[in-house]
């Protein structure tokens, strides 16, 4: 039968062949007679649609098969002529066609082709030996041919059709290529078919129609039997290949999942519920320090850091009950060579199909870089980088904890150390930032050094830091601490070469104040640090209430400071300054009073060094100024003399290094219109070293202007004596502390002289500050010393005291050098 689709002709053709094959088959239902048609032929009809269409037998390399229906065509061929062959051939091609399409167009063209196959097929017969049901009966040798011809034309015709189809399948392939690959093949089967279509038509020769048939039908189901039966073994072969693929499949995935396990660039591990490794690859290895051998000897819980052990195990527990199907932690291994290794931990259970068993399996990344990196970062962001101690904010949770702590058990006890360096911005000025660093490392160590396990020391500024001691019985052990800061930092420290010696002022705030927060604790410290450093600095001290009191007296004064200039409470006294050898009065100092509303006259002392905190001392400063050259001017214009008189006017750190300094100073000399070689700026010493290249170059510019300088307070603060000649100082005022103490110590007559022969071979005048005695007097004129200021002349007076000075030792303008008139001070002691 052929199925070669009829699609691939053109509907042309397909028509063309149906309308003849439609010819051929009437033709031949018109010659068939009806008697013809008897039960033989309608058995053999029977068995042609039931088995013939049914049967068939592949033809290789294309899509087609040869029914057995043909067989029973030529049967019918020879046992009932042509027309009954033809129409029993329409008859198998139509019902061998149902059995795959219901194309009706496919119904007819291949019923079609089987007309005219067999209508060729019995021309070319009948063309060669005549009546057709006679051959049976014919000698062997023409029946062979019959049969040989019967099978060459069956094949070549349906090897043709056939290869029309394949070629349109695959394109480009020659019809004749084609034709030769399949036609053998086809007759060999056409032949076999007419063979036995022979043979059976001569058996129905001798033995009758039914017997020949029957046998037939045995021979047929044996054959349909066999077929089942290969059909049932093929289908069991390939059941077993697709057994041993499935198998093979499944031994290369598990190659492939081993070589993956093994070569995985993480730790892999198979482990018993109980934590015996049971498999490990390369990569876990490696990890962890250990050969697999060596792993395999242990268990889990051997290499696990002992503090991340208790949550593994925990979390394993877990996933074993069913909680949760795998699990994911940071955590700690410990290498074979006792480091640490941090592991991003993963951790499933698995079932093993054969034992049953559950497993656990570990996937393991070595994360310790970023853990590092982490922890880098965590301790870059609490602690100094210069010095690695903790920094204020670590320093604040410290705190934190602790307070927590003394709130829920309040007889525990803790203190806050608050220091700061002495005179550490000198050190950093002049030996360098390099060495002042060191120093600030150095002192780190020696701070660590004096603490308990469980202290916190850290560095909360510049030259600051804090000490947190914990569990401690009562205050006197903070003091303790604090001696020994103080002893451990009194050994000079070597840098660079140098000895450099430094000294600490320490702030003690005991926990039994009762703190809530960390904040106001470092407060309390940090105020009693700066009363230690007020005190005379490298000491201690312990805050307390009244220390709280004198803190709020501040907070007070600085808010009512506010206020002050605004109100006109600041005025300003004068003392004199006076030649020591005769008395005359040379000028005087201008010294700025406060008059509290309430609190009544307030001290420089005290509320200056407020000022210069908040920064109010600019506009103070700016106005004392202002106001004593104004006054200055104006007793110059009501006593002229020659020379004029000088005012001294006191200049605080802050405003010395305030940038517009030099355009104030001018701006003010040309409103006051004094002279300024009538003005002379006070600085102290320490100010002048703190910042000696910005200091110089403020000095001289103010010294451009035609101001006279001073250095105040001589001898108390820094001095680099080695630096004195490079600044451009008119004057040295001896601090008050030497002079007075000048007469019963003659360690202090000594510094005196010394300074007075510094100020001379430096080419400066010198004022003793502070004179009070007759005493002291004689001593300073004795040692040289050519000016002076003091009780001794008068206290700080007011401009009307001051104006009764300047009018009652007024002596018209006289020059200096006419000693007999000059008017002195103090006229008695001249005498
Ligand atoms: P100073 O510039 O050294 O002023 C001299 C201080 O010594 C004055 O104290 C004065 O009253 C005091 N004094 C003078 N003679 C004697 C004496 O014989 N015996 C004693 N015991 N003391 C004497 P005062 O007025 O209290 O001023 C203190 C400090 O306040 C001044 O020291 C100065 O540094 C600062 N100051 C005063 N007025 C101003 C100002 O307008 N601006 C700035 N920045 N500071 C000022
Ligand atoms: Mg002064
Ligand atoms: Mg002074």
């Amino acid at each position: 039968m052929i199925s070669a689709s009829s699609r691939r002709l053109a509907k042309p053709l397909i028509w063309s062949l149906i309308t003849l094959a439609a010819g051929v088959a009437g033709l031949s239902s018109e010659r068939l007679s009806l008697a013809a048609i008897d039960v033989p032929f309608l058995l053999l009809a029977l068995i042609t649609i039931n088995l013939g269409t049914r049967l068939a037998v592949k033809i290789p390399h294309v899509k087609g098969q040869v029914n057995l229906s043909a067989a029973f065509v030529f049967l019918a061929l020879l046992l009932f002529d042509g027309a009954a062959a033809i129409l029993l051939a329409v008859l198998a091609a139509l019902c061998a066609t149902l059995h795959f399409s219901r194309n009706a167009l496919q119904l007819l063209f291949n019923s079609a082709l089987a007309a005219i196959s067999t209508c060729l097929l019995v021309g070319a017969l009948r063309l060669c030996f005549g009546q057709l049901v006679v051959l049976p009966h014919a000698p062997t040798f023409v029946f062979l041919l019959v049969i040989c011809l019967t099978a060459a034309l069956q094949a070549f015709f349906h090897s043709s059709v056939l290869a029309l189809g394949a070629r349109d399948d695959d394109g480009q392939r020659p019809l004749w290529r084609m034709l030769s690959r399949t036609y053998g093949w086809t007759f060999l089967t056409y032949f076999t078919f007419a063979s036995a279509a022979g043979m059976l038509a001569k058996l129905i020769g001798i033995v009758g129609f039914y017997p020949a048939i029957a046998a037939t039908a045995v021979v047929a189901m044996a054959h349909y039997a066999y077929c089942s039966y290969l059909k049932d073994a093929r289908t069991s072969v390939a059941q077993v290949r697709q057994f041993e693929q499935r198998v093979a499949t499944l031994q290369e995935s598990e190659e492939l999942f081993r070589s993956a396990f093994d070569y995985a660039a993480i730790g892999m591990a198979l482990v018993s519920t109980k934590g015996r490794w049971l498999q490990v690859n390369r990569s876990l290895c490696d990890i962890l320090g250990y050969t697999e051998e060596e792993l395999l000897a242990t268990t889990f819980q051997k290499v696990t850091h002992p503090d991340d052990l208790g949550a593994a195990l925990a979390n394993i527990k877990q996933l074993l009950k069913g909680r949760m199907p795998t699990y994911q932690m940071e955590k700690r291994y410990l290498h074979k060579q006792g480091h640490m290794v941090w592991v991003l931990w993963s951790v499933s259970r698995v079932r093993d199909r054969n034992t049953d068993a559950v497993h656990l399996i570990f996937q393991v990344q070595d994360i310790t870089d970023r853990k590092r990196a982490e922890e880098r970062l965590m301790h870059d962001a609490f602690h100094d980088a210069l010095t690695g101690l903790p920094n204020r904010a670590l320093f604040i949770d410290h705190l934190k904890l602790s307070i927590a702590r003394t709130q829920r058990t309040p007889n525990q006890m803790f203190a806050v150390l608050f220091l700061d360096l002495d005179r550490f911005k000198i050190i950093n000025d002049s030996l360098g930032h390099m060495i002042g660093d060191q120093l600030l490392v150095g002192i780190a160590r020696r701070l660590e050094t004096c603490l308990r396990p469980g202290d916190t020391v850290a560095r909360v500024g510049g030259d600051e830091f804090t000490i947190l001691l914990e569990d401690l019985l009562d205050e006197t052990e903070a003091v303790t601490v604090a001696e020994r800061v103080e002893k451990e930092l009194s050994v000079p420290f070597m840098l660079s070469g140098r000895e450099v010696f430094t000294t600490v002022s320490i702030g003690i705030a005991p926990s039994s104040i009762g703190y809530e927060n960390p904040e106001d604790i470092l407060r309390d410290a940090d105020t009693a640090m700066y009363r230690a450093k007020s005190l005379g600095k490298a000491r201690h001290e312990v805050f307390d209430k009244a220390m709280h009191a004198v803190a709020m007296n501040l907070l007070h004064l600085e808010t009512d400071l506010r206020r002050a200039l605004d109100r006109q409470e600041f005025f300003i006294q004068y003392q004199p300054l006076v030649a020591l050898d005769d008395f005359r009065l040379q000028g005087f100092e201008a010294l700025v009073r406060w008059q509290h509303p309430e609190r009544g006259l307030i001290s420089p002392m005290d509320f200056i060094p407020v000022a210069e905190d908040t920064g109010q001392i600019l506009a103070i400063g700016q106005w004392a100024l202002h106001e004593a050259c104004r006054q200055m001017r104006r007793w110059q214009k009501r006593y002229p003399s020659d020379p004029a008189l000088s005012i001294s006017v006191n200049l605080s750190g802050r405003q010395f290094t305030q940038p517009n300094l030099i355009e104030q100073v001018r701006d003010i000399l040309a409103d006051t219109k004094l002279d300024p070689r009538s003005l002379k700026l006070e600085i102290t010493e320490s100010v002048v070293m703190e910042n000696i290249d910005t200091a110089t170059e403020m000095l001289r510019q103010l010294r451009a202007l035609g101001v006279q300088l001073s250095i105040d307070d001589f001898g108390t603060g820094y001095s680099s004596l080695s630096y004195l000649h490079r600044f451009p100082i008119d004057t040295l005022k001896i601090d008050r502390s030497f002079v007075m103490q000048m007469v019963d110590n003659n360690e202090n007559i000594e510094i005196v002289r010394t300074i007075v022969m510094l100020a001379q071979n430096l080419g400066m005048d010198v004022v003793a500050e502070g004179v009070e005695t007759k005493e002291q007097l004689a001593l300073l004129r004795k040692l040289g010393c050519e000016n002076g200021q003091g009780y001794f002349f008068s206290r700080p007076v007011s401009v009307g005291g001051a104006e009764k000075i300047i009018s009652d030792t007024y002596t018209h303008a006289l020059p200096a050098e006419n000693q007999a008139e000059v008017k002195a001070i103090r006229p008695a002691l001249v005498a």
